[in-house]
């Protein structure tokens, strides 16, 4: 039976060979791997990575707890959201969310329609 080569797909990464870098966070070796050199071609990035996949998702994971100061609508008060609120004018804060929250458990104990 024949077999097809994946020559294809494979030319794509003839350009690109495993790389050896060391990251500058942990010290550590890592593999670039011609895949990822690809991607970050195909993105349009010019540098290597400077820091191990490891070191590279411990940032991603910092970054993504991120607070955005915010108005409560319901107080007035300043408060902090771990995330990019849809509506900067329609956003409680901590408190009155929580309360709003306990508000709507309510009202879910109590069938309406
Ligand atoms: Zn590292
Ligand atoms: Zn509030």
């Amino acid at each position: 039976m024949p077999v097809e080569p994946l020559i294809k797909s494979k030319a794509k990464l003839m350009n690109f060979e495993d790389k050896k870098l060391t990251c500058k966070e942990c010290s550590k070796e890592f593999i670039w791997s011609a895949g990822e050199q690809q991607f970050y071609a195909d993105k349009g990035l010019q540098n290597p990575p400077s820091r191990c996949p490891e070191c590279r998702k411990k940032r991603k994971a910092k970054e993504n707890v991120q607070k955005y100061t915010i108005i409560c609508k319901e107080c007035g008060k300043k408060g902090e959201v771990p995330f990019q609120p849809r509506d900067p004018n329609d956003i409680l804060c901590a408190e009155c969310w929580a309360k709003s929250r306990a508000k709507a458990a309510a009202q879910e104990t109590t069938p309406s329609v």
